[in-house]
């Protein structure tokens, strides 16, 4: 007897934050989803574990049992030099170990029903008239909406686009062991060859350095580098579990088509400022999932309600483009801006869950 073929609703490539998100917002409307990696969980992520307080409004999940510090106390220094020191009761983000952060979500992800798949490699997407067709690991899969939210090096990204992201930024991290709770201030350190971060957890420090520009000009980071910066603020510490990644930042200019969504990293969603990704991970992910909810609804095209919110989160990436060049081209005046009036109206608005249009009044641009 002939096998009808299933045709899912959405499947979705990457079980990172963006592919969760859009999973729990999907199937929250009864939708036949199918979620993929190329990894079984719990597994490790390169990342730094902030969370802003902008990103747990759209956070379909609550991660208060997960939080391990929240930043009060910030300090920003400029060439090892200069320093600006902020405050503000209710913290700007939340620290979390990413990889219990992507396990817990993974798995409430899964208890709403959504069907998980491992798998290896998706070969190739072909447009149908009315679906998706995809060979992933020498099999056929169906579906009507595709979400490629599998990461800065994304398959997706690579197999439906043709602009290359060719400018790669990438980021070191490890742990540090922390000699008392008295270091538990959140500190980026920034030079002309890029950004480095010290982040308090409850038993450690996560230490990374990165680099968000990259110019001919600029010198690639590498791993001794890390280590150098280790031993030189912490009187010969050592730093332990280094691991590292890209950051996909180069999506200012995409725009969905065909009925693929990509989200976060793989979209190249990632802020260019201070590395920020799971932010607008959550938030395109959200999105993502809406506009295929909404278009469903009004038989419309999803694409153009998901380029909608594009155009919008555009314009917050190139105020973050433009800061950046800032900060990392003029680390005087981003000190003076800082240190007078800067520092304290953006510690205020991230601690009060704002995004960056909104603290900066930015009406146009601010999505809800
Ligand atoms: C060192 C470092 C520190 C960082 N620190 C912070 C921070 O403190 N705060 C912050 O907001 N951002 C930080 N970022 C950025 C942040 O990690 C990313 O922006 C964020 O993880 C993007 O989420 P995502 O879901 O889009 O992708 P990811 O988190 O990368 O998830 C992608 C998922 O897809 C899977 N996958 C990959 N390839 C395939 C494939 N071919 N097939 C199937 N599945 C696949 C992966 O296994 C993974 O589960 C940091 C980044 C780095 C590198």
């Amino acid at each position: 007897m002939k096998q009808e073929k299933k045709i899912y609703d959405a499947i979705v490539v990457g079980a990172g934050p963006s592919g969760c998100t859009a999973a729990h917002y999907l199937v929250a409307e009864n939708m036949d989803i199918l979620l993929l990696d190329k990894s079984m969980f719990p597994r490790h992520k390169p990342c730094a574990g902030g969370i802003t307080m902008k990103t747990l409004k759209h956070l379909p999940i609550d991660i208060d049992h997960l939080v391990q510090h929240t930043a009060k106390k910030m300090k920003f220094s400029f060439d090892n030099k200069k320093t600006v020191s902020l405050q503000h009761n209710t913290g700007s983000c939340v620290m979390v170990i990413r990889d219990e952060f992507d396990n817990f979500f993974f798995e409430e992800t899964l208890k709403k029903k959504v069907g998980f798949k491992k798998i290896n490699k998706v070969s190739s997407i072909d447009k149908k008239e009315d679906f998706l067709e995809l060979d992933i690991d020498g099999q056929r899969y169906f579906t009507k909406f595709l979400i490629g939210a599998d990461g800065a090096n994304s398959s997706i990204r690579k197999l439906t686009e043709n602009t290359r992201h060719n400018h790669p930024v990438s980021a070191y991290e490890g742990i540090v062991d922390m000699e008392s709770k008295d270091e538990a201030v959140t500190e980026f350190i920034f030079n002309d060859s890029g950004y480095a971060w010290i982040f308090p957890k409850s038993d450690h420090l996560n230490v990374g350095i990165g680099n968000l520009i990259s110019n001919d000009r600029t010198k690639k980071r590498n791993k001794d580098d890390l280590y150098d910066f280790v031993r030189e603020r912490f009187n010969g510490k050592d730093i332990k579990n280094i691991t590292a990644f890209p950051i996909g930042t180069e999506g200012i200019k995409y725009r969905s088509r065909d009925n693929i969504f990509l989200v976060g990293d793989s979209a190249g969603l990632a802020e260019t400022l201070l590395g920020e990704g799971i932010y607008n991970a959550v938030l395109s992910g959200k999105y993502a999932a809406k506009s295929i909810i909404e278009a469903c609804a009004k038989k419309s095209d999803a694409n153009e309600i998901y380029n909608k919110f594009l155009e919008k989160l555009t314009t917050e990436l190139s105020i973050y483009q433009k800061g950046s060049k800032l900060l990392y081209g003029f680390p005087r005046i981003s000190y003076y801006a800082m240190k007078l009036w800067l520092g304290e109206k953006f510690m205020k608005g991230y601690s009060e869950g704002k995004s960056l249009s909104e603290i900066i009044g930015k009406q146009k641009s601010v999505i809800n």
